[in-house]
């Protein structure tokens, strides 16, 4: 879930807090906007349009390196900025696939791979967005970012794990709200309502 994406992007800075500390902030806020950007796609390709589980893996290796050669707000920032964006498109793979009730498991479409120029199918180890599990992926990565981060990480981090709480609750209902709200949308809207939801 976007929760899940926004606590793994922001670990990526927490080694920030030990080799340059006053860089950290500026590795985090690119943590969390890399970890919840790549679903900006959702209504147009989502999981492929900026989903890059291969190429962006690769690019960030020479923006890792450039950022511990020339150490700066804007290098970290891009840097962990790319490496939360692949980190978000690697652990799609990780959940379920393209499907309003994902429990259901019918969708083999998890995330697109530009390189493969194919589709990655689901592993299912977290078996949908808003599982139990995925909370506990939450729960587990934000120990270290309440335990270590500063007021605001600390304050942000256990507030992700509080949403994700609710939405955990809240997946399987939303669904079916989804569902029956979508018919009630304005013709001239219909185009733009990602097809899993007709
Ligand atoms: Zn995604």
């Amino acid at each position: 879930m976007a929760t899940t994406h926004a606590l793994l992007g922001l670990a990526l800075a927490l080694p920030l807090l030990a080799v340059a500390p006053d860089l950290a902030p500026a590795a985090f806020l690119a943590g969390l906007v890399g970890g919840v950007a790549p679903d900006l796609d959702l209504y147009t390709g989502h999981r492929k349009t900026l989903h890059y589980p291969v190429y962006g893996s690769i690019a960030t290796v020479p923006a890792v390196v450039l950022a511990a050669l020339v150490p700066t707000p804007v290098t970290v920032a891009i840097a962990v900025g790319l490496a939360a964006a692949a980190l978000h498109a690697v652990a799609d793979a990780a959940g379920s696939g393209l499907e309003l009730r994902p429990w259901q498991g019918t969708s083999e479409r998890a995330v697109y791979s530009h390189y493969h120029g194919r589709w990655v199918r689901p592993r299912r180890w977290v078996r949908y967005d808003g599982a139990p599990e995925d909370l506990f992926v939450a729960g587990i990565v934000a120990v270290p970012l309440v335990m270590l981060g500063d007021g605001p990480v600390t304050a942000l981090a256990a507030g992700l794990v509080a949403v994700s709480a609710v939405y955990v609750l809240l997946r399987k209902p939303l669904a079916t709200v989804a569902e029956r709200l979508v018919p009630l949308l304005p013709a001239a809207v219909r185009p733009y309502v990602p097809a899993r939801y007709l």
